[in-house]
C-alpha cells in the first residue's frame, strides 16, 4: 500500500471546459478518501487522472515518493472498480478475477492462490464457476472488487460502485466495502454523488462543486463545521434549513422571525451588525419548545423512530426532525427553538468562524 499526493491538479478538456481546478490533497497510506459532489463537479475527472485514463493538464501526482504524473496507466499499480462492473460476460467469475494476472503472465499457482483468497474475502467461493449473467448485481460488484484485490495494487479507485444497485443492496455492499477497507488496510479513493456514502465510508471527505474543492475533512468536520453554504447544504439529509437576515441588537432578524443570539454568537457576529447573513439550522436542531418560533405544519412524515415535519416559519420553508412519533396535521402550529445554528456571510457564502 502507499500514500498518494495530488498537487495542484488541474484538468482542461480539449473543448476548453475546465473540469478541475487546483486540487490538492495528501492521502495517507491506508486512508479511505471519498470524493463527493453533485453530477458534473469534476469527481470522475479527478479519479480518471489518478488512474491515468485522462491526461493531467497541470499539477503532479505522487505515489509514495515517486512522481507518476506522466506514467501510463498499466505501470501505475492502481486498480479501479467501475460502476458498470466492466466484467467479461463470456468468462467465469474465476477467469474474470484471474484475467489481469494472466495478462501479467503470473505463475498459475500464484494466480490460483490469489483468486481463492480474494473469493474467500468477498464470499464468492461458491460462485467461481458461474458466468456474470448468473449473478446478482451485488455479486457482480464483488467480482469487480475481487479483480482489483488480486492485483494487490498500491491504490484502489472506486467510481460510483454502488449506483447500479437497488437501495437495500447498496446499504449491504457499502458495509462490505467498509469491512474490506478495514481488512485490507488499503489506500482507497472513492467517488460518489451520495452524501450518505461519504459520511459512512470516509476517513476524510473531499467535497467538490464546479471543479473546485470546497472542503476536506473528517465526516464529522464536514457535518458539524461546514466551511461554506455549499458544503452545509450538500452534506446532511434532510438538508440544513437556511434563512436570510441580519444582526440587530443581539438578535438575528429575518423577515420571518427573530432569534436571540447567545453570548458566543454575539461575539462571533460583532462585526456583522446590519450585514446580510444566512442562518443555517439542521432539521434535528429544530426542537420543540414552550415558546419560541412558530412553525406551521404542512406535512407530517413518520419514519418510525423520528418524524419529519415540513412546514413554514413566516414565509420561509423549514423541515424539523423530531425524535418522537408525531401526528401533526396540516395547519397545526408548533413552537420551536433552534439549539445549534450556523452563520454564513451571504456575500462570500463562507461560514463565519
Ligand atoms: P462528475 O464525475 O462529478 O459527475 P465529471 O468529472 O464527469 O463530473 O465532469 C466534470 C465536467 O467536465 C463536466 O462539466 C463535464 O461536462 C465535463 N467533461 C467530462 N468529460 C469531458 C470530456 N471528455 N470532454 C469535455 N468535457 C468533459
Amino acid at each position: 500500500m502507499a500514500s498518494l499526493k495530488l498537487q495542484h491538479l488541474e484538468k482542461i478538456y480539449p473543448n476548453g471546459v475546465q473540469a478541475v481546478y487546483d486540487f490538492n490533497i495528501d492521502i495517507e497510506d491506508g486512508e479511505l478518501i471519498v470524493l463527493v459532489g453533485p453530477s458534473g463537479c469534476g469527481k470522475s475527472t479527478t479519479l480518471r487522472m489518478v488512474a491515468g485514463l485522462e491526461d493531467i493538464s497541470s499539477g503532479k501526482l505522487i505515489i509514495d515518493d515517486r512522481d507518476i504524473t506522466a506514467m501510463p496507466p498499466k505501470d501505475r499499480d492502481i486498480a479501479m472498480v467501475f460502476q458498470n462492473y466492466a466484467l467479461y460476460a463470456h468468462m467465469t467469475v474465476y477467469e474474470n478475477m484471474a484475467f489481469s494476472l494472466v495478462l501479467r503472465k503470473e505463475n498459475k499457482n500464484v494466480i490460483h492462490q490469489k483468486v481463492l483468497a480474494a473469493a474467500e474475502i468477498l464470499g464468492l467461493t461458491d460462485q467461481l464457476n458461474k458466468k456474470p449473467s448468473q449473478l446478482s448485481g451485488g455479486q457482480r460488484q464483488r467480482v469487480a472488487m475481487g479483480r482489483a484485490i488480486v492485483r494487490t495494487p498500491k491504490v484502489f479507485l472506486f467510481d460510483e460502485p454502488l449506483s447500479n444497485l437497488d437501495a437495500k443492496l447498496r446499504g449491504a455492499t457499502r458495509r462490505e466495502i467498509l469491512l474490506l477497507h478495514k481488512r485490507l488496510k488499503a489506500t482507497m479513493l472513492y467517488v460518489t454523488h451520495d452524501q450518505t456514502e461519504a459520511l459512512t465510508l470516509a476517513d476524510r471527505i473531499v467535497c467538490m462543486s464546479m471543479g473546485h474543492v470546497q472542503q476536506i475533512g473528517t465526516p464529522l468536520e464536514l457535518y458539524d463545521t461546514p466551511a461554506n453554504l455549499f458544503v452545509a447544504s450538500f452534506i446532511g439529509l434532510p438538508p440544513m434549513n437556511f434563512f436570510e437576515g441580519t444582526v440587530r441588537n443581539g438578535h438575528f432578524v429575518s423577515d420571518d422571525f427573530e432569534f436571540a443570539l447567545d453570548e458566543e454568537h454575539k461575539k462571533l457576529l460583532s462585526g456583522y451588525e446590519g450585514k446580510a447573513l444566512t442562518l443555517g439550522v439542521r432539521p434535528e436542531n429544530v426542537v420543540r419548545a414552550e415558546e419560541g418560533i412558530r412553525l406551521v405544519v404542512g406535512l407530517n412524515e413518520n419514519l418510525g423512530q423520528t418524524t419529519l415535519v415540513h412546514g413554514t416559519v413566516g414565509k420561509a420553508r423549514i423541515t424539523a426532525k423530531f425524535r418522537e412519533w408525531c401526528d401533526y396535521r396540516e395547519g397545526d402550529e408548533v413552537n420551536v427553538a433552534f439549539n445549534r445554528v450556523h452563520f454564513f456571510d451571504k456575500e462570500t457564502t463562507n461560514a463565519i468562524r
